[in-house]
């Protein structure tokens, strides 16, 4: 099935916590992140719209895993923006431990 998803930048006052998600054939990533940061998690959403996964932290886990093997240099930043960042570390417990 061929699909067309756009990429959208914005600033942090409008993606919040987030780094990008995705809804609806539209991919939305932070602006002024790295270029391999980017990569990583454009990888990340495009998996999430494969929509392989009922559960959200499988879901997660295994676009975790696909940006990782797309990115890692990008992985690596996120992960250290996410344990450097108190909301972010916090959003994601909650989602683990819920
Ligand atoms: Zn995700």
């Amino acid at each position: 099935m061929k699909r067309n998803i756009t990429i959208t930048e914005y600033d942090e006052d409008y993606m919040g916590i987030f780094f990008g998600f995705y809804s609806n054939d539209k991919i939305s990533i932070r602006k002024d992140l790295s270029k391999a940061a980017k990569k990583h998690i454009i990888f990340h959403e495009l998996t999430h719209s494969q929509k392989m996964f009922e559960s959200k932290l499988l879901s997660e886990l295994y676009a975790n895993w696909v940006a990782f093997m797309a990115s890692p240099i990008g992985g690596i930043i996120v992960v250290f923006k996410t344990i450097t960042s108190p909301k972010r570390l916090k959003y994601y417990k909650n989602l683990i431990f819920k």
